[in-house]
């Protein structure tokens, strides 16, 4: 059937369509057999207006300059860009043929988490990823697990790839302020403050936990849901230095006192702004914040880490050894869903 083929070069018929492999926001990608190479590879085929044709475009340039610049030799778990073309005005990239998503991972597994050995190894190489995109100055603004995949190595351990560029920005050159999908949305980002690399590892540190547990750190139906969400699991909450600047500080926040020195008012008070309750919210929007997607037990970090119910362990007859890794997974994540963009931990 002609609408299976890509035609490629002019009438001559080099990738053909096997399967398809996903669909987003940007267009759908399909497992393809290139009759030039022999091999399998993935087809990114992007919806055809213009918007999205040139942010296709941004994804090819700064992914190209990440492969052949920054990673010649293919080593620091970054996909590898094999080719692009127009076809009928949709922009085609070609990928190197990867593993399911580590969402798709998780679905397998029954959204029951994965074994620490994998959590520390799939975390390293996502690392070693993120050392590159900050090297090169880019921002890859989409991490999560849908974006990162398994590696079909034979006789191997198991390794994970960051695909999807095309969210990606160059740091300093940001031009968008709604990006990062809702649960792993940083609170830069959230709240409207100029973003870094560093909203990176807040993603990142949103899926390091979510492989261990395997549910979401942050499900939140709403942007109010999220923040709210962040502040009760990781407590305190982002810096006033950074809410007095921020765009959308009102939107979830009550401006209740004032930090200026000799203010006799609010004497005491250490922050100047407080979360909205959710009767505030309420109120507002004049319609009940929406209940999370799933079930998932409220509480602090280290009690989602240490007692997870279907991790078939919890305090008490967790083995010492995970005990003390379980520790050192709570202290790592610290150091990466901390509110000040700051002091969060760098790849
Ligand atoms: P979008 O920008 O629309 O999210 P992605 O590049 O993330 O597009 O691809 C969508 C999905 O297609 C991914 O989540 C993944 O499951 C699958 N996919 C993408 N690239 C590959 C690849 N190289 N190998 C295998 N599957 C892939
Ligand atoms: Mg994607």
């Amino acid at each position: 059937m002609l609408h299976h083929f890509i035609w490629h070069y002019f009438l001559v018929i080099r990738y053909i369509v096997e399967e398809m492999l996903g669909q987003g926001t940007f267009g759908q990608v399909a497992k393809c057999w290139d009759a030039e190479t022999n091999s399998y590879v993935a087809v990114k085929v992007i919806k055809n207006q213009p918007a999205f044709y040139q942010q296709a475009i941004m994804e090819v340039s700064l992914l190209s300059m990440l492969n052949d610049k920054f990673d010649p030799d293919d080593q620091h778990h970054i996909v590898r860009m094999l080719d692009f073309f127009p076809w009928k005005n949709h922009l085609c990239i070609t990928f190197e043929m990867l593993g399911h998503n580590l969402y798709e991972l998780l679905k397998k597994n029954n959204l029951r988490g994965l074994q620490l050995q994998f959590v520390r190894t799939f975390s390293r190489q996502i690392l070693d990823a993120l050392i590159v995109m900050k090297g090169a100055g880019i921002i890859h603004c989409d991490l999560k697990p849908e974006n990162i995949l398994i590696t079909p190595k034979v006789n191997s351990a198991a390794g994970v790839k960051v695909i999807d560029f095309g969210s990606a920005c160059m740091e300093g050159k940001t031009i968008y302020s709604y990006i990062q999908s809702r649960y792993y949305r940083s609170p830069e980002v959230l709240l409207g403050y100029p973003y870094t690399t560093a909203i990176d590892m807040w993603s990142f540190g949103c899926i390091v936990a979510e492989l261990y547990i395997g549910l979401p750190l942050f499900p939140g139906a709403s942007e109010y849901d999220v923040l709210s969400r962040m502040i009760e699991i990781v407590g305190g909450q982002p810096p006033d230095d950074l809410l007095r600047e921020a765009k959308n500080t009102r939107k979830f926040f009550k401006h209740v006192g004032s930090i200026y020195p000799g203010n006799e008012a609010h004497d005491g008070l250490c922050s100047s702004y407080r979360v909205l309750t959710e009767d505030e919210v309420e109120a507002r929007d004049s319609k009940k914040p929406k209940i999370g997607k799933w079930y998932f037990p409220r509480g602090r970090l280290d009690r989602l880490i240490f007692a997870y119910p279907w991790k078939n362990l919890n305090e008490g007859n967790l083995p010492e050894t995970e005990k003390e890794d379980c520790l050192a997974l709570v202290d790592f994540l610290r150091g990466l869903v901390e509110f000040d963009p700051n002091k969060r931990w760098s790849p």
